[in-house]
């Protein structure tokens, strides 16, 4: 049957101010991100709050729409190529049906979940001098959401507070010294109306420390040295006076290190904070300390109490470190029953190899044990907490060869997922070995590599090696790990080293992305490869879980431009801009959705 014409008309206004209507619904309904919501992100599965999705940085969702018995209908929904330099590692965040992510330097785009198209992009213009900076790429690995702003720490070191609606400044900071060698790679957190954001740069041997910002103002609430400065001078509080009797020589006209860049964890019951530290700098202690000591608080787990920034205890995973081996990763918080106890527990897999589950309320150590293969440490003393070193893995006088793990360490930046209905963390990881030689040269300058560690190669571990053993020809691996009995419960190996994050969910279910461009589903509790589909792209980043309109969904940036091996723009000799084949891209799957990717790429 046809419609008269005015019917028509009719019918199609109604449909013109329907749309419109959704639309404006859309963009009006905004909701600011509170400490309440924030605090309840656990529970509710909708949304991805915050860097590791609730304040406990577990990376698990309650959502099970998706699961092990249908995961095989996860398909393309949405593909989007993001204008990106470099390679991508940031977990993006949902709210109110918009994804915030970020690429290269620390560009923010808002990208709308239902229309399929960025609302906004920011670019903090990061320059070329400060790209050069950067000792590991000029990555970013996301934002924080709070009171209606978006905030971002660019490669340079500046904090900023945008609009959520249009991505405007309202606010911003040079969070570091801006004449030295300090870079933001990490995600910022807000807690109690506070943002939280460390820093990088411990290569180059710049003194790190942990900052927090008025959320509303963008005022400096506290700061917290992790290394102790010049003794001469009054020390900024008595924590770093009992540090700086840990070091030796005149460390602090270098720095020494210890830049946290990644970990930031909250209880809210306890109101502790706790934020990981980096490695040395330089990384031979006996350029740093030559008298020796254990170098406060490098390698450290560090509990603050927010309000005030001051240190409520710390425990120190690799005391003296001498091998890059840094304790900022992921610092995942669990309540978990240990020979019939519930204990608070904070868990970290650190470089270093160790899993550590220590009691977050005290700092006590309850175990440790190696999650991978490891030849630098035997194991670690229950009685005085600290890791028994094998001998000739220090190298005052020349060489340490074939130490396991190298400075890329066991467990990198990559995300890893605890599921309380499994009891198991799911931690991607590599087995890598280095020789670490002196360089009897070595001379601090600032604004150049200042490791002073003059040879590093992959050669063969040393025996003896503990820890779940190497597959042959494959380094990279994801393993479920028990907490309560220390011991892996399955595990995958992959060929590929510095595979991406994961997420695991409610629906038996872990999502990982891998280096060769594959998103992989394994059921959580045994391991079984489920599901997998190819995305062309080179690196991927972390995958989150959302639910919008009822639908459940899974997101992932991944990607890297081709001829973009630094990543930098701007200067002589930097790479163009490339969008062809494996360039960086968002995307977004759904049950039902398509096969390939170029089905799922927006039609031009
Ligand atoms: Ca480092």
């Amino acid at each position: 049957m046809r419609y008269p014409n005015i019917l028509n008309c009719l019918l199609v206004a109604i449909s013109a101010v329907l749309a419109s209507g959704s639309r404006a619904t859309a963009q009006q309904k905004r909701t600011p991100v509170t400490d309440a919501a924030l605090r309840k992100a656990a529970s509710d599965g909708k949304e991805w709050l915050s860097y590791g999705r609730d304040y406990s940085e577990t990376r698990f969702s309650p959502l099970k729409q998706i699961d092990a018995t249908n995961v095989q209908q996860l398909g393309l929904t949405k593909v989007w190529p993001t204008d990106a330099l470099g390679a991508l590692e940031a977990t993006p965040l949902v709210h109110d049906g918009i994804l915030y992510g970020t690429v290269s330097y620390g560009i923010v785009f808002a990208f709308d979940l239902r229309t399929g198209e960025r609302i906004w992009q920011y670019d903090p213009q990061v320059s070329y001098e400060n790209q050069q900076k950067a000792c590991c790429g000029v990555v970013n690995r996301g934002v924080a959401l709070y009171q209606g702003r978006v905030y971002v720490a660019a490669l340079d070191g500046r904090l900023s507070a945008l609009d959520a609606k249009t991505g405007k400044v309202d606010w911003q900071v040079q969070t570091t010294p801006p004449d030295d060698w300090y870079t933001i790679t990490g995600a910022p957190r807000v807690i109690k109306g506070k943002v939280i954001i460390g820093n990088g740069g411990a290569e180059y041997a710049v003194r790190g420390f942990v900052s927090a910002y008025d959320a509303n103002t963008g005022k400096l609430a506290w700061r917290f040295y992790t290394v102790p400065g010049d003794p001469s001078k009054p020390f900024e509080n008595p924590e770093l006076e009992m540090a700086a009797k840990t070091w030796t020589g005149e460390w602090w006209k270098m720095g020494g290190g210890g830049t946290p860049w990644d970990a930031i964890a909250y209880d809210p019951e306890a109101d502790l904070m706790y934020v990981g530290s980096g490695n040395g700098g330089p990384w031979d202690r006996n350029l740093r300390s030559p008298g020796g000591g254990d170098n406060l608080f490098l390698s450290s787990i560090l509990a603050f109490h927010p309000d005030t920034g001051r240190l409520a205890w710390y425990y120190q995973t690799t005391p003296g470190d001498s091998w890059d081996y840094t304790a900022t990763q992921q610092i995942t918080l669990a309540d978990v029953r240990i020979n019939g106890t519930t204990r608070k527990l904070l868990m970290q897999a650190p470089k270093n190899g160790f899993f550590y589950v220590l009691d977050r309320i005290t700092g006590k150590l309850i175990s440790a044990e190696p999650y991978g293969s490891i030849t630098w440490a035997k194991g670690v003393d229950m009685k005085t907490g600290r890791p028994v070193e094998n001998e000739g893995v220090r190298y005052p006088k020349g060489t340490a060869i074939g130490v396991s793990p190298g400075p890329g360490g066991v467990h990198n930046w990559d995300p890893m997922a605890w599921d309380p209905l499994t009891g198991l963390m799911y931690i991607p990881g590599q087995i890598s070995t280095a020789t670490y030689a002196q360089r009897p040269d070595f001379a601090y300058k600032k604004g150049q590599w200042n490791s002073g560690v003059g040879f590093v190669t992959a050669t063969q571990p040393s025996p003896p090696a503990v820890g779940p053993a190497v597959a042959t020809g494959q380094p990279g691996f994801l393993t479920a790990w028990d907490p309560t009995t220390q011991k892996e419960r399955w595990r995958v190996n992959y060929k590929t080293l510095y595979n991406g994050g994961v997420v695991a969910t409610a629906g038996n279910l872990v999502f990982h992305g891998t280096a060769d461009g594959k998103l992989i589903a394994y059921s959580a509790d045994k391991g079984e490869k489920l599901w997998e589909m190819s995305l062309g792209v080179r690196n991927m980043a972390s995958p989150i879980t959302y639910e919008l309109d009822g639908k459940q969904y899974i997101a992932i940036l991944g990607g890297r431009a081709a001829n973009m091996a630094a990543g930098l723009r701007g200067g002589a000799g930097a790479a163009g801009k490339d969008q062809s084949g494996p360039g960086p891209k968002l995307f977004i799957f759904g049950l039902g959705g398509k096969n390939s990717v170029e089905d799922a790429l927006p039609k031009q």
